[in-house]
């Protein structure tokens, strides 16, 4: 028989940090944590005074005793008074989006995406916190065959983004498989994230508003683009299981292990809201890799996890949510 190393999910966090909290997938984690009783320090330096989309996301969280909202720079504030006590630390900040990692702002990917991993993974180490999960992404994979991409398949980053992200899951497990380590760490490659409050670059809710509003989709590429797209509820479930499981020090793929084209997104899409998509084609963009796919065997054994929710459901979701708010 197959030994599996799942999580014990009866067992509770008690205090945690999560980096990135006012973002899509930070937002909707912190919710879950809290809704399970943990306290949460939800750390972002984007502030509900000075952003909508923050405001948004931190709207509902606010209203949550345990929740602990701090507006800081990873970048330069004292972090150990934020991990002290804590049981793990979720590491979501970062900057995403592949498109502008190219040029001028890569400095500001290095800071967001590298630099702050080098000061959580210092602290926690320092602090003994129990164990360190990192949002990493499908992308360090960079162009495959079509076929699924498994952990042990080498890497091919396409862009200084994927770069970034690589170097982050490395970073982690340099730290924690220093001598004495007390702190371990888990490193979750998400394969394209959806759901409510997905960020407005991304292409579902831009699939969506633009069959909402009847504005033009821009289209990048020949649009025979195949992703794993993946419910942000999935990716949480996921998420919190890698804090909890004994496995420690590898990546996992989460992902929903099947691939869809854009053109099955845009039925998707018309199917829900009785409209059409006007779609506008581009020509693709520098990083963007055919297709993604994710091999979700160790997700399955290492955490427990298997993803729940259908594409047309998940994207039912996301719709109600975007219609909530006008
Ligand atoms: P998001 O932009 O909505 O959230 C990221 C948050 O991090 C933002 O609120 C931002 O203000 C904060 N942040 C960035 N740098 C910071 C700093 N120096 N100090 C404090 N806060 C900082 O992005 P998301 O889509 O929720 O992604 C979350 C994580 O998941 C990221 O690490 C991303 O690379 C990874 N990921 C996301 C996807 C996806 O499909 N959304 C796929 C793969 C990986």
């Amino acid at each position: 028989m197959h030994m599996t190393q799942s999580a014990d999910t009866s067992r509770h966090l008690r205090r945690v940090v999560v980096t990135g909290a006012a973002g899509f997938i930070g937002s909707h984690l912190s919710r879950a944590l809290l809704e399970a009783g943990t306290t949460v320090i939800g750390v972002d330096r984007r502030g509900q005074q000075h952003d909508p989309l923050a405001a948004a996301n931190l709207d509902e969280l606010t209203s949550f005793p345990n929740f602990i909202p701090l507006t800081a720079d990873l970048m330069n504030c004292p972090l150990e008074p934020v991990l002290l006590d804590a049981d793990a630390v979720f590491h979501l900040a970062a900057l995403p989006g592949v498109r502008p990692s190219w040029g001028p702002t890569f400095d500001a990917y290095v800071a967001a995406n590298i630099q702050t991993v080098q000061r959580i993974m210092d602290a926690a180490l320092r602090l003994r916190v129990r164990r360190v999960v990192l949002a990493s992404s499908s992308s360090v994979y960079g162009a495959t065959d079509g076929s699924s991409s498994k952990e042990t398949d080498r890497p091919g980053p396409l862009s200084p983004y994927a770069v970034t992200k690589l170097a982050a899951e490395q970073l982690c497990l340099a730290h924690a498989n220093r001598p004495n380590a007390a702190t371990s760490v888990m490193a979750l490659r998400y394969f394209t994230v959806y759901g409510p409050c997905q960020r407005p670059d991304m292409l579902i809710h831009r699939v969506l508003t633009a069959a909402l509003n009847q504005t033009p989709l821009q289209v990048f590429g020949d649009g025979l683009q195949q992703r794993d797209f993946t419910y942000v509820g999935d990716v949480v479930r996921a998420t919190i299981a890698a804090s909890l499981t004994p496995a420690a020090n590898t990546v996992i793929n989460v992902g929903a292990g099947s691939s869809t084209s854009l053109s099955d997104v845009l039925d998707i899409a018309r199917r829900l809201t009785g409209r059409s998509v006007p779609v506008i084609p581009s020509r693709a963009r520098a990083g963007d890799v055919p297709a993604t796919l994710a091999d979700i065997t160790q997700a399955q054994e290492l955490l427990g996890w298997k993803p729940e929710v259908s594409l047309a459901e998940g994207m039912e979701r996301q719709l109600r949510r975007l219609q909530e708010a006008g």
